[in-house]
């Protein structure tokens, strides 16, 4: 059963960020994961703040620069969909195209999946597991088939949820977020945040703060972007294994590199082995046998998990042949 909580719907950035100031308020975009978060007790919320009103946070433009702003109220479909978005960075389209079912990505903004909370089934559950400040986290012993083999230094294995994440990151965009001392603005790959930092916190948004657009930077001239999403439903699931590609290639030679992982870490997870392996290089057979190689090389599998280890190769392997 949902808790009782009151609902407002500011028109102002200003009003927006002074409900939300106040002791458990929290934001409602398109309410996919917050409602599920509510129903399955791990939030408290008071009061309810509806972004819906704002309607600078709707819709996506171009830049001076040749970039995009994408307001967060944008729905995922409207990113898979825009054609701006498609030329610029086709990579970012399909991470949103992959996004759960059409229904959710009608509804769900592209803020919201970057701020939803993660899928582990013992989170989800009643058990008072680290992330929710108790001492245990029963993932590791238990059941954890689809969680983490980077990055959690057995604090806590969850995978970070959001297909729209990891293509951000790689494409180095930022996020503008307003709060109640001041606005700031964040880059992606800054915004999420290890379990070694704090277990109970996914990003660095502070209370009272909402993000209100993600900025994309103009896309260098040669520059080429992908994502890959290996799953285990075609109708919708969450990533096992996924790959983010945003390289510049020139003369067939990859000259700079941004490479993340989805499905791997409880953040986008940055993959500097195979970022180092293709940078200054032709993608040859040699060289993407050895990035394939390279993506697990720092990889601390959990017992159910080890599978992991070979799909990140296979997936490295076809997309860095697609690029071709
Ligand atoms: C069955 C199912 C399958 C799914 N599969 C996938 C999948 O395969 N890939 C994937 O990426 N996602 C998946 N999702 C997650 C889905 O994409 C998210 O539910 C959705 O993107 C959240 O967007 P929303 O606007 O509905 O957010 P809400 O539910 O309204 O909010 C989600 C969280 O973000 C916070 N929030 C929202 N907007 C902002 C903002 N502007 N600033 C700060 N905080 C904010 C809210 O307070 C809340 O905590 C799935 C969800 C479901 C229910
Ligand atoms: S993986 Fe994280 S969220 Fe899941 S049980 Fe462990 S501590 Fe909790």
């Amino acid at each position: 059963m949902l808790p009782q909580f009151s609902y407002v719907r500011p028109d102002t950035l200003q009003d927006t960020v002074k409900h939300l100031n106040e002791k458990n308020a929290a934001i409602h975009a398109g309410g996919t994961d917050l409602i599920g978060c509510l129903r399955d007790g791990i939030m408290q919320v008071d009061k309810m703040v509806s972004l819906s009103a704002l309607s600078d946070l709707h819709g996506i433009r171009e830049t001076a620069d040749g970039g995009l702003i994408i307001g967060a109220l944008t729905t995922i479909t409207e990113v898979a969909e825009n054609p701006l978005v498609n030329q610029k960075y086709p990579g970012l389209s399909k991470g949103a195209s992959e996004v759960a079912s059409p229904q959710l990505r009608n509804q769900g903004t592209i803020g919201g999946n970057l701020c939803q909370k993660p899928r582990c089934w013992y989170y989800r559950g009643e058990f008072h597991c680290r992330r929710k400040g108790g001492d245990t986290c029963y993932a590791l012993d238990g059941e954890h088939q689809f969680h983490a083999i980077f990055g959690h230094d057995f604090i806590c294995i969850i995978t970070h949820p959001s297909d729209t994440a990891p293509p951000l990151a790689a494409l180095s965009a930022k996020l503008k977020i307003s709060g109640p001392e001041n606005s700031r603005t964040v880059p992606v790959e800054k915004f999420f945040v290890l379990p070694m930092e704090n277990p109970r916190a996914e990003t660095v948004l502070q209370p009272g703060e909402v993000i209100t657009h993600v900025v994309l930077p103009a896309p260098a001239k040669n520059l080429r972007s992908s994502y890959r999403k290996v799953r285990a439903r075609r109708s919708w699931d969450f990533a096992l294994a996924g790959l983010a590609l945003a390289l510049e290639i020139k003369d067939d030679t990859v000259t700079n590199s941004r490479v993340y992982l989805s499905g791997a870490a409880p953040v986008p997870w940055r993959s500097r082995p195979v970022e180092d392996v293709i940078t200054g290089r032709k993608l040859d057979d040699a060289t993407i046998q050895k990035a394939a190689r390279a993506v697990v090389e720092d990889a601390t599998p959990i017992l159910g998990n080890t599978y992991k280890m070979d799909l990140f190769k296979g997936v490295v392997e076809e997309e860095l042949q697609a690029m071709r």
